[in-house]
């Protein structure tokens, strides 16, 4: 901008915060507004939808753009701006106008960013909100190192995790974020360029990521092990399971000193660091855990219709967010697993128990982002009495514990804390009727603080006490007309005929004489008037400090208010899961060491729950390493094939996060991996073509799935040529049913009836299909499946119930036929089984786009049987024979 002589004081005080602070929308408050200038005017008008104005009219030429929000609003517009992608900077006035000399002291008390923020407008209660730090160690061409931190700002929450990644493919690493899905991305500035294709690929994975840059020496490891072990005032990291990371610490240290910056405050509620195990859990990529909808929908990424939408039938904001966690990091764990399930099963059994928690857990707040506004010095009087009102339950529900005889219950019961030092407190002193601001009083009970009971009787009963005043002072002195009065000059006074004045006792000062009359004072009538007219600010002081020490107590106590939150949180999920257990029918999963998955009556936990009661066709599934490693599914569109493979995932799944599952009974072993490929449905998010995408997916199953996994494939290879996607489909379906010697448990569903002739090749691989009643001309979806293969696909009547005019149904019968008989070689194999499956044979070549002609074909097409002598044909005869020959090998 250019050096306009026009700079007032007040602009340049502007300019130097919003110079300390770039990369920011700076928030400058004046009075009751807050106000934006130059490009920040700017940007924020049209972000926020408000009138863009300007600063000194007089001069055309150094008109400065501006705009600004009424303070009491300002949090709507700080969550617009937020949301939109941008960090605002909150500059406050820090001294009282009135005192000021010059111009009245400003200073940024923090910046709100989209991953740094514990404004409940701007938080979804039911998902953690991350800022993340990353730093990208370069091992070799082929092999990097991320390392990442984690912070949630509103539970301090802190974890980090390396993830080795190769540049070609960061799979591994999208996979983290997709999980945790940050809302902010800290790299080091010096990175902004290398990265770039990285963190491109990271904002598309994650519709929205704000990027910042930082300066490079956060991320140093001096700095950053000095930041943190100041921050745990520890001598290492090696207590928090933290000292054989290096790349994460570097990113831990820089994270941690954007939140003192931003924040402002010293974090005390970030206590630990804690390293995000990434083994332990049942991986599940990120493309499977979309395809299985699990937090979102496929289609129009939304909460209702996935997995944790049916689930979710916690109480408390704590509890939904464990319940994501768990969806999101199943456990791989026996023992723990079946502890989860003994406590739903202890809460199935008990009803009345379950009830009774539920309902109390109901009236129980965001326990673990109320004390971490606390902390931050957020913290208002609605905020205790929230906490209040969660506290009060404590007690009935460490009752109702003190019954559980499962051992995760009873670990919680044992170690509850009810908490009702701190619930008295808070119950004594608080008013339940106090404003969320802190500086106006009406904070503090009576009976809480004697000095405030007396200020607080000052302010409403001065007068009177003025009045009682005047009666003591009649009754001492004798003179009954003796009377109390109030002018500008020297305020309450007594008034007294002169003709009494002799009488009165020595502490009665003279002040002023009249005709017939004369003014006193007394020290205890100054006093008292002293106290009646401070009172009022006295008061407004005493309650503010007051409150701030009730504060600073329970501060005090955030970790025991943080654990109590925490065992909440996984009452809640269990309660959770005893319910929805309840009302749909669920049954608890056996849990097998032997690499077999029984399913019987399986239902689609989602799907069942859009139908009538009843309408959901229950369906058996079984898998083992002998003969059933890999199941081909045929059947007609619309049948049902998706939905068994995919109820058959999410049914393993479930299971893996100790929840009761949607069958008759189900017997299922431990996993460590599902792989889903489904659908052919384009990628558009990410830009991708859809057959790129189905290879890139398939390719990593084939290259990750080990004898414990489970695999589930629908319609691969669709997005291809047919003799491509069908020769594809069937080298991918051999490799799973044998991979290593060992086999991995597949669920294949497929169009391509080819695929059935697979189950003739291997012992392992067996035909299932989705039964169809054929009914006159058209055809009625039993949606069951069993055994055996389907011979015909049903595309026709598919067609037709579709409702394709007649004429072309019948016309596309005859087609179907004249192909049919083309289906078989001469040998009566399959065409497109005709290279034996085996290890020494070479891959059939198919051609792109057309089936392949055989060679004798075109050596047929070369004569003419009319002109050939009885030699020249005896030696076609050979040369085709040996041609045949060679083209079987
Ligand atoms: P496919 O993959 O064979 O084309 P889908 O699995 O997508 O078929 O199922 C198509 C529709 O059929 C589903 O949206 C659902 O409405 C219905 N459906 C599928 N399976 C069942 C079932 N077991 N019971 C009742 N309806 C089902
Ligand atoms: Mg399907």
């Amino acid at each position: 901008m250019s050096a306009s002589p026009k700079i007032t004081p007040m602009l340049q005080q502007y300019l130097e915060i919003k110079e300390q602070y770039p990369g920011t929308i700076l928030f400058y408050r004046m009075g009751d507004f807050y106000e934006m200038f130059f490009e920040d005017a700017v940007v924020a008008a049209k972000v926020l939808g408000i009138t863009l104005t300007s600063r000194s009219h007089k001069d055309e030429a150094n008109k400065i753009p501006m705009c600004g929000v009424p303070f009491h609003a300002v949090s709507g517009y700080l969550g617009k701006m937020v949301k939109a992608g941008y960090r605002v900077a909150i500059c406050e006035q820090v001294e009282d106008p009135k005192e000021a000399k010059g111009i009245v002291r400003r200073e940024v008390i923090r910046v709100v960013t989209p991953g740094v923020t514990t404004d409940d407008q701007l938080l979804d209660e039911k998902a953690d909100c991350y800022v993340c730090a990353l730093v990208v160690q370069k091992k070799s061409t082929k092999e990097h190192l991320a390392g990442l931190a984690l912070l949630d700002i509103s539970t301090g929450r802190f974890q980090i995790c390396e993830v080795s990644f190769s540049p070609k493919d960061p799979g591994a690493l999208v996979d983290v974020f997709s999980r945790l899905r940050p809302a902010e991305l800290l790299i080091p500035q010096a990175e902004l360029d290398t990265l770039a294709p990285l963190t491109h690929l990271l904002s598309q994975q994650m519709g929205q990521l704000c990027l910042t840059a930082r300066p490079d020496f956060h991320f140093e490891t001096v700095t950053a092990i000095a930041t943190l072990t100041e921050h745990f005032r520890t001598a290492n990291l090696a207590g928090f399971g933290c000292d054989a990371y290096t790349a994460a610490i570097d990113a831990a240290g820089a994270l941690l000193l954007y939140l003192r910056e931003t924040q402002k405050s010293e974090l005390a509620h970030v206590k630990r660091i804690m390293p995000l195990h990434q083994s332990g859990y049942l991986i599940i990529d990120d493309a499977s855990r979309r395809n299985l909808e699990l937090t979102e929908t496929l289609v129009g990424g939304q909460r209702q219709g996935s997995l944790l939408a049916t689930l979710d039938r916690t109480a408390t904001p704590m509890g939904a967010r464990l319940l994501r966690r768990w969806l999101l990091f199943p456990l791989q764990d026996r023992k723990e697993i079946l502890r989860r399930l003994d406590g739903v099963e202890e809460l199935i059994e008990q009803p009345a128990v379950r009830n009774t928690l539920r309902s109390l857990l109901d009236s129980i707040y965001d326990l673990e982002r109320l004390s971490s506004r606390l902390v931050l010095g957020h913290g208002n009087a609605r905020d205790l009495s929230a906490i209040k009102t969660s506290l009060a339950q404590l007690p009935d529900l460490h009752h109702q514990l003190n019954g559980c005889t499962s051992s995760l219950l009873r670990a919680i019961a044992e170690r509850f804390d009810i908490l009702d030092d701190l619930h008295r407190l808070i119950d004594s002193a608080i008013r339940d009727d106090a404003p969320i601001t802190l500086r106006e009083g009406n904070l503090i009970r009576e009976d809480y603080n004697a000095e405030l009971d007396h200020l607080l009787r000052l302010l409403r009963d001065g007068k009177q006490m003025i009045l009682d005043l005047e009666h003591a002072e009649r009754q001492r002195s004798g003179i009954a007309k003796l009377k109390v009065g109030y002018n500008k000059v020297f305020g309450y006074y007594f008034e007294i005929s002169r003709s009494q004045t002799q009488e009165l006792p020595e502490y009665f000062i003279r002040k002023q004489t009249l005709v017939n009359a004369e003014r006193f004072i007394t020290p205890e009538l100054k006093e008292l008037e002293n106290a009646i007219v401070t009172a009022h600010d006295r008061r407004l002081e005493l309650e503010y400090a007051l409150f701030l020490d009730i504060r600073e107590h329970l501060v005090q106590n955030d970790h025991r208010l943080l654990q109590v939150a925490a065992q909440l949180a996984e009452l809640d999920v269990l309660a959770c899961f005893a319910e929805v257990a309840t009302r749909y029918r669920y049954c608890r999963p056996q849990i097998n060491t032997n690499r077999t998955i029984t399913i019987s009556e399986g239902r689609h936990p989602v799907i069942e729950r859009s139908m009538d009661p009843g309408r959901f066709v229950p369906n058996d599934v079984h898998l083992d390493q002998e003969r059933h490693e890999l199941l081909i599914i045929t059947g007609p569109n619309m049948a049902g094939k998706s939905t068994v493979l995919r109820q058959t995932a999410l049914i393993v799944l479930m299971a893996h996060i100790g929840c009761f599952v949607p069958a008759e009974s189900a017997d299922l072993c431990i996993v460590d991996r599902i792989f889903t490929r489904v659908g052919a449905m384009d990628d558009l998010r990410r830009g991708q073509s859809t057959f790129m995408v189905e290879m890139n997916e398939t390719a990593n199953i084939l290259n990750n799935a080990t004898e414990d996994s489970l695999v589930i494939l629908d319609e691969i290879g669709r997005g291809t040529s047919t003799y491509d996607g069908l020769a594809i489909a069937w080298a991918v379906a051999e490799e799973l049913a044998h991979k290593n010697g060992l086999g991995i448990k597949t669920l294949f569903a497929t169009h391509y009836h080819e695929l059935t002739d697979l189950a003739a090749t291997s012992d392992k691989i067996q035909n299932y299909s989705i039964a169809v009643k054929e009914w006159n001309d058209s055809i009625i979806f039993l949606h069951k499946l069993v055994k055996g293969a389907t011979n015909r696909s049903y595309g026709i009547q598919v067609a037709a119930l579709a409702g394709v005019p007649e004429h072309v149904i019948t016309r596309a019968y005859t087609i179907l036929k004249n192909i049919e008989q083309g289906e078989f070689t001469l040998q009566g194999q399959p065409k497109i089984a005709a290279g034996k499956s085996g290890k020494k044979q070479n891959p059939m070549q198919l051609p792109l786009f057309s089936p392949a002609t055989h060679p004798l074909t075109d050596l047929l097409r070369t004569i003419n049987p009319d002109l050939l002598t009885p030699k020249q044909a005896l030696d076609f005869i050979y040369q085709a024979v040996e041609l045949m020959k060679k083209n079987e090998e």
